[in-house]
C-alpha cells in the first residue's frame, strides 16, 4: 500500500473515527449532485477502507469518486466525531496519482498545471508572463468572441479559458516594512506565493498597509513561490514538500506570525506539522512554524485597526471559501470586519457556505462539475443585490469573477483587505 508505515497507520486512525452517523451527508455538494452514498464522505471512507484492506480495486470508481470530491471539507464541519476527512481524500488522491489509476485526460491536465506551472518558480514566471500578454493584448477577448476554441478537443478550450486574470506585475516587496512611527506591536512575516503574486499584488499591498496600521513591523521574504497545497491536496505529497520546506526555509525564526491572505494556503500550510510526519528531521521545525500560520483576517480582527476613510457605500456580500470556514473555522471574523468598513451594508449571502467550484485545480479537472456549482453560487450572489462580493482565496475570486462575467454581471469580486483598507470604492484590489 502506497505511504510510509507511519502514514498508513495514521491513516487508519482517522478512518476508524467515523461513527457511520451519515451527519455528513446533507453538507457533502457531491452528494447533492448524485444522490448516491459513493459520492458522499461516509461512502468515500467506506471506499479507502476496502482499498486499503485489499477488497476493493483502487481503479474505477474509487479513483472517479475521490477526483469527484472537491476536497472542500464541508463534512469536517458537520461531522461530531470530528474525522479528519481531508487527510483521507488526500491520502487516496496519492494512492490514485502514484499507480496511474486516473484517465489520461485528467493525468494530463495535473502534468501541466501541477509539474509544468507549479512546478518551479521558473516555468511559473515563464507562464505568467503568457498570460500577461494574453490579457494585455486583447487576444483573451478575440479568442472568446472567436469561437475558435470550439475547434480543438474540448479540454484543451477549457485550459485556455482557465487561463487566470493575472495583473499587469508582480507584487514587489521591499524585504522589511518597517513598523509605522510609534507602532511596535510586533514582527509578522507575509506569505507572498505564486498566485497572489501574480494575480493579487494589490491584496498583497492592502496586508501589508493594514497590518502597517496595526503597529506590526512586516517581514517580506524575497524569493518565495508556492506552499505546495496545490500538490498535497492533489496526490503530490513529494513535491508538496519540497515546496514547504523551501518556503519554510526563507522566513525568520523571529518572528510573531506568518500571514497568509490566501485560505487554501493557510489551510495548508496550518498542516506542516503533519505534513512531515515520517522525517523526523522536520517534523518539529515544520510543527512549530505551522503554528505561527495566521489567515489576514483572524490576525486583523484580533488589532482592530483603524478603518478605511470612508468612500461611498455599497452593499456587500461574503463567500466563505472553503478552506478558510472549513479548513481553518475562520468565519466571524471576515464578517465582523466586513461590518465595520465604512458605507458597507453588509448582507448575509444565502449558502455563502458552499463550495463554488473552484477547490484548487478542481474547475480544470472537472469542468462540468465545477459548472454546476458555479452556477448555483452565481444566481445566490445575484439574490443579495449587493454590489461587492468579498472573498479570502484566489481561486474563488477567479471562480466567482469568471461566473459573474459569464452571467453579465458588473458585481466587482474583492478580498476583505482591500475593503478594509481602501473602502468600498476599491474596485477589484489586482
Ligand atoms: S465522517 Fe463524521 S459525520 Fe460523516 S459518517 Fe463519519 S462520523 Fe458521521
Ligand atoms: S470534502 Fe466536500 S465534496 Fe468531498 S466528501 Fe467532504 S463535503 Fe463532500
Amino acid at each position: 500500500m502506497t505511504g510510509p508505515p507511519g502514514m498508513l497507520s495514521h491513516i487508519r486512525e482517522v478512518m476508524g473515527t467515523c461513527l457511520h452517523c451519515g451527519m455528513c451527508l446533507p453538507e457533502c455538494p457531491t452528494y447533492d449532485i448524485t444522490n448516491d452514498e459513493r459520492s458522499s464522505p461516509r461512502g468515500r471512507i467506506r471506499l479507502l477502507r476496502s482499498v486499503m484492506d485489499g477488497t476493493l480495486d483502487p481503479g474505477g470508481d474509487f479513483a472517479g469518486e475521490m477526483n469527484f470530491c472537491l476536497d472542500c471539507r464541508a463534512c469536517e464541519t458537520a461531522c461530531p466525531a470530528g474525522v479528519r476527512y481531508g487527510e483521507l481524500v488526500e491520502h487516496a488522491r496519492t494512492i490514485i496519482t502514484e499507480r496511474k489509476l486516473e484517465p489520461v485526460g485528467i493525468r494530463i491536465k495535473k502534468y501541466i498545471v501541477l509539474r509544468l506551472v507549479f512546478g518551479s518558480k521558473k516555468r511559473f514566471g515563464f507562464f505568467t508572463r503568457i498570460a500577461r500578454f494574453y490579457r494585455r493584448s486583447g487576444l483573451r477577448e478575440a479568442v472568446e468572441r472567436s469561437g475558435l476554441l470550439g475547434l480543438f478537443p474540448a479540454a484543451f478550450g477549457r485550459l485556455v479559458m482557465s487561463v487566470p486574470d493575472v495583473a499587469d506585475r508582480d507584487f514587489s516587496p521591499d524585504g522589511a516594512v518597517p513598523p509605522a512611527a510609534g507602532g511596535s506591536a510586533g514582527k509578522v512575516g507575509l506569505l507572498t506565493g505564486c498566485i497572489m503574486n501574480a494575480a493579487f499584488p494589490g491584496v498583497h499591498e492592502d496586508t501589508v498597509r493594514l497590518l502597517e496600521r496595526c503597529g506590526e513591523g512586516v517581514v517580506i521574504p524575497a524569493g518565495q513561490f508556492c506552499c505546495g497545497s496545490l500538490h498535497g491536496h492533489n496526490g503530490d505529497p513529494v513535491r508538496a514538500r519540497r515546496l514547504a520546506a523551501a518556503l519554510m526555509k526563507l522566513f525568520p525564526d523571529d518572528l510573531d506570525a506568518v500571514i497568509v491572505n490566501s485560505a487554501g494556503c493557510g489551510s495548508f500550510m496550518k498542516h506542516y506539522g503533519e505534513l512531515f510526519r515520517d522525517d523526523p528531521s522536520m517534523v518539529g521545525y515544520a510543527g512549530r512554524f505551522a503554528e505561527k500560520v495566521t489567515d489576514v483576517t483572524e490576525f486583523i480582527a484580533r488589532r482592530n485597526p483603524r478603518p478605511a476613510d470612508p468612500r461611498g457605500d455599497a452593499r456587500v456580500t461574503y463567500h466563505d471559501a472553503c478552506h478558510l470556514l472549513h479548513g481553518q473555522g475562520v468565519s466571524a471574523q471576515p464578517r465582523t470586519l466586513l461590518r465595520s468598513v465604512p458605507g458597507a451594508r453588509f448582507v448575509e449571502l444565502p449558502e455563502s457556505t458552499r463550495c463554488c467550484g473552484s477547490a484548487g485545480i478542481y474547475n480544470i479537472l472537472r469542468p462540468a462539475d465545477s459548472d454546476e456549482l458555479l452556477r448555483r453560487k452565481i444566481g445566490n450572489i445575484l439574490s443579495t443585490g449587493a454590489e461587492i462580493v468579498a472573498t479570502a482565496n484566489p481561486g474563488c475570486h477567479l471562480q466567482i469573477e469568471r461566473g459573474l462575467r459569464a452571467a453579465g454581471s458588473g458585481i466587482t469580486v474583492c478580498h476583505p483587505v482591500t475593503l478594509l483598507s481602501r473602502g468600498v470604492g476599491a474596485g477589484g484590489g489586482r
